[in-house]
């Protein structure tokens, strides 16, 4: 989608602190962080959330790239954190499917 910034970020006209990419999922530091480590990882189609998605198999291959993700970074075995705020009351603020990993630190509960 045009107007999209995580799109714009697939395309390369936004730059972004890539860790991590395949054919299908880009992940990249995020640009506001809330943990030492703290990365996005999403799929390079637009899809705005995750009650949009059709291809419930891409949910497992995105997870699988986020336990690769976890060992390249350094964040297993100890641990880590993955969040998906989903729509305007999860507190979705960007409508392009992501996947927050979060670590570094220890995590809390609940959060806000
Ligand atoms: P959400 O609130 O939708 O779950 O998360 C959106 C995340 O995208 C936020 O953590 C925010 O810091 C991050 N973000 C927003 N715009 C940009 C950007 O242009 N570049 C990067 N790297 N992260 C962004
Ligand atoms: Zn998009």
């Amino acid at each position: 989608m045009s107007d999209c910034i995580f799109c714009k970020i697939v395309q390369g006209d936004i730059p972004a602190e890539k860790v991590y990419e395949d054919e299908e999922f880009i992940v990249f530091a995020d640009a506001n962080p809330q943990a030492p480590i703290h990365h996005l990882v999403i799929p390079r189609d637009h899809i705005s959330d995750l009650m949009e998605v059709k291809d419930k198999e891409m949910l497992g291959r995105l997870f699988a790239v986020v336990q690769k993700v976890a060992w390249q970074e350094g964040l297993a075995p100890e641990g880590f954190r993955v969040v998906n705020n989903c729509g305007e009351k999860g507190g979705q603020t960007v409508e392009h499917l992501h996947f927050h990993l979060l670590g570094g630190r220890f995590m809390e509960w609940p959060p806000g």
